[in-house]
């Protein structure tokens, strides 16, 4: 059954495979995106996470022209990577207020609609980091582990009424966002992942239609690495 989904982030990299991958398989599939477009087979809105009138907003307009948003990605995130002696609080709540605010705003602008369909699947896009930790990424790290609150605390909410909340942790992948990252650390990195590759944007993507999909049902509160085993056991 075709449903109506929404990534965030669904312009470039992790959130583009995915919002392919639900078109591919016949979804209804909206893209937020900053003002960059998207691509034509698309249906993009324009929404900044940080900004909870622009949510309400984007969620208005999907409602309006493709229902009801019946699965939720929240794909959008940011890095601002520095040590912990060095980082601004500026630079803490940046990041917390795209990566775990932001989801927060999503999942309560969905969670009304989802409540009276009795339906709904939000999936969190966290990192492998947010459980493992990472030097120079202290602001990053406490984003993503506050997804599976989120995702978890959303599941004994919500759970009896058929919605799911569920954290996919992806290892490191090849988009824009590792893109910065110099050749000498992508290569220490690669040598620490038992895969001994990065990730391609469509590996993540596979676990997310899955979670969405009938077969997982009553998969709720679980954390998914997509990470080449890079963080086994966190
Ligand atoms: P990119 O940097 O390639 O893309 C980030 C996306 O998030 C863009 O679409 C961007 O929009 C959007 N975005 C950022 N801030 C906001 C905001 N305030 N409001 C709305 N949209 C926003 O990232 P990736 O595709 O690599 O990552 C996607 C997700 O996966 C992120 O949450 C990231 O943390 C996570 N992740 C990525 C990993 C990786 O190795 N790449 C590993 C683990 C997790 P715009 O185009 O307008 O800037």
């Amino acid at each position: 059954m075709a449903r109506t989904v929404l990534v965030t982030g669904g312009n470039r990299g992790i959130g583009l495979a995915i919002a392919q991958a639900f078109a591919k398989q016949g979804d209804r599939v909206a893209v937020t995106h900053r003002g960059s477009g998207v691509p034509d087979d698309l249906f993009g809105v324009q929404c900044d996470i940080t900004d909870a009138a622009a949510v309400d907003a984007a969620f208005g307009t999907v409602e309006a022209e493709l229902g009801p948003v019946e699965v939720l990605v929240a794909n959008a995130g940011i890095t601002e990577d520095t040590l912990l002696l060095r980082m601004s609080e500026e630079q803490f709540t940046k990041v917390i207020d795209t990566n775990l605010t932001g989801a927060y705003r999503l999942a309560k602008r969905a969670a009304s609609k989802m409540l009276r369909a009795k339906w709904g699947r939000m999936i969190f896009i966290s990192s492998v980091v947010g459980l493992y930790g990472s030097p120079g990424q202290v602001n990053y790290a406490a984003s993503k582990a506050g997804l599976v609150g989120v995702a978890r605390s959303i599941t004994r909410e919500l759970g009896s009424r058929n919605i799911t909340a569920n954290v996919v942790a992806p290892g490191y992948v090849e988009t824009d966002m590792t893109a910065a990252l110099s050749d000498d650390r992508k290569a220490d990195y690669q040598k620490l992942i038992p895969a001994g590759r990065f990730a391609t944007p469509d590996e993540i993507a596979g676990a997310v239609t899955w979670l969405a999909g009938d077969a997982a049902g009553y998969v709720s509160g679980a954390v998914i690495p997509v990470d080449g085993g890079l963080g086994m056991g966190h």
